[in-house]
């Protein structure tokens, strides 16, 4: 239930204002950011000036907000063949502060930060807090990574400039984590979904009930999620469940956030330009239809992008969200065009697989998707946890609901899914972003 009052401090927040921006005022200020980014890259950066050319096309060629869509993509491979400093617009006396992804496969990302990008970004992730309805009083635990990780950073900052007390708990010591929780009387924690679960089961083994502490709100993001997961999360905890959605080489968390309608994400379109093209054409499509999303930053100065393919599949919502905000969202991100798996000549997305398991009485939100090749055949194999009252009972209430989650994902699917029914904790837990598929396949 949202009180009146909340509502109104919630609009009034002053980090807020420009997510109210009349939309006219709003998109001459995105082209005016539009032609700023343009020139700074044409100016400084290599690799745009060139594909500028190949295109025959100068800065002067934007003459409107709708030329975007002339400009050259970039993607995540840009970064990597520029690898570490090729992309950047400023010189390195310029630069603040370096991030970088872990590089599981290849050469890592680095992204770069002026002082005027640090508190771009710090603004942008206050807005998302803000939006969630959090403000200065709270207690917000950050739960990311610091480091190299743009998560622990970008969360502390932004809660710390909304004027909320942090407690930089970073990542793992789960039992350290709920200690904190508890005696700190934290009010909000931004986590990975899949990092919170797992606290709140800790906590129910330390005979802490989640429901009764003071938190009230969770910011999770780092990894997809579904509707299903924020049920199982919303119900077990009674903690109000938003999704945060960003990514290290648009700036890192805090591009868009759910607000507490909770009907997509509003992007901070003011500083992140947002379109949604079809993955295989590269064609805009118009809002309100799925695609690839791509970004273009507006405000960023050492390291700008412009119209970078995310892989992240959406759509942008059309009509205004009843929270009043005039800034447009996306729909909720459950999948990305490479995190499509191939099996059998069937395109099976892990989101899929994750609404059907969560939506049979007695599974626990943990599970893992193994890949096999057999007799030159994709085999498919879904482990999951199931509560240990499940578990403890006669052996046919478990083929029974063995049998249930075999049809739920064969009807969603479209394919055999061999289902392995496990003891609660006995799938790893992962202090990061949930390791969920597990490709064993060698072609
Ligand atoms: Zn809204």
């Amino acid at each position: 239930m949202i009180t009146e009052l909340e509502t109104s401090v919630d609009n009034c927040h002053p980090v807020s204002a420009p997510d109210y921006t009349p939309v006219a005022e709003l998109r001459a200020l995105q082209f005016y950011r539009l032609l700023t980014v343009v020139e700074r890259s044409w100016n400084h950066v290599k690799l745009f000036r060139e594909r500028m050319e190949e295109r025959g096309l100068t800065p002067a060629s934007i003459r409107s907000l709708d030329d975007i869509v002339r400009l050259p993509f970039s993607q995540k491979s840009d970064l990597r063949d520029t690898y570490p400093f090729g992309l950047f617009a400023s010189p390195m006396k310029d630069v603040v502060r370096l991030h970088a992804s872990s590089g599981t496969t290849g050469k890592p990302i680095v992204v770069a930060y002026t002082q005027e990008d640090v508190d771009v970004w710090t603004s942008s992730v206050a807005r998302c807090l803000a939006g969630c309805g959090l403000h200065r009083g709270d207690i917000i635990q950050v739960g990311y990574g610091y480091g190299l990780f743009t998560g622990g950073l970008g969360a502390h900052y932004g809660a710390e400039s909304l004027g909320a007390a942090v407690v930089p708990a970073s990542v793992g010591h789960a039992e350290r984590q709920i200690m904190l929780l508890k005696d700190f009387g934290v009010t909000a924690i931004c986590c990975t979904p899949s990092y919170f679960i797992h606290l709140i089961e800790r906590a129910g083994e330390m005979g802490i009930d989640m429901k009764q502490l003071p938190i009230r709100a969770g910011v999770f993001g780092a990894e997809p999620w579904t509707e299903s997961m924020r049920q199982v999360i919303e119900s077990t905890s009674g903690v109000e469940a938003f999704d945060i959605y960003g990514l290290s080489e648009i700036i890192g968390p805090g591009v868009g956030c759910e607000c507490r309608r909770h009907q997509g994400l509003h992007i901070y379109e003011d500083l992140f330009y947002p379109e949604v093209i079809d993955p295989e054409t590269g064609e805009p499509l118009p809002d309100g239809e799925t695609g690839e999303l791509v970004l273009t930053t507006l405000a960023k100065q050492a390291m700008p992008m412009i119209r970078y393919r995310t892989r992240d599949i959406t759509a942008i919502l059309p009509g205004r969200c009843d929270c009043g905000r005039t800034i447009r969202r996306i729909d909720r991100i459950g999948r990305r065009s490479d995190d499509m798996l191939i099996i059998r000549g069937v395109n099976v997305f892990p989101s899929q697989i994750e609404t059907a398991l969560l939506q049979v009485e007695g599974t626990l939100p943990h599970y893992q998707i193994f890949l096999t090749r057999e007799h030159g055949l994709d085999q498919l194999e879904v482990k999951v946890e199931v509560t240990s009252e499940m578990f403890e009972d006669k052996i046919g209430a478990l083929q029974e609901l063995n049998q249930r989650l075999q049809g739920a994902l064969d009807r969603v699917l479209g394919i055999r899914v061999r289902v392995t029914l496990v003891e609660a904790h006995s799938i790893e837990r992962s202090e990061g972003k949930a390791k969920r598929v597990i490709d064993r396949r060698t072609s």
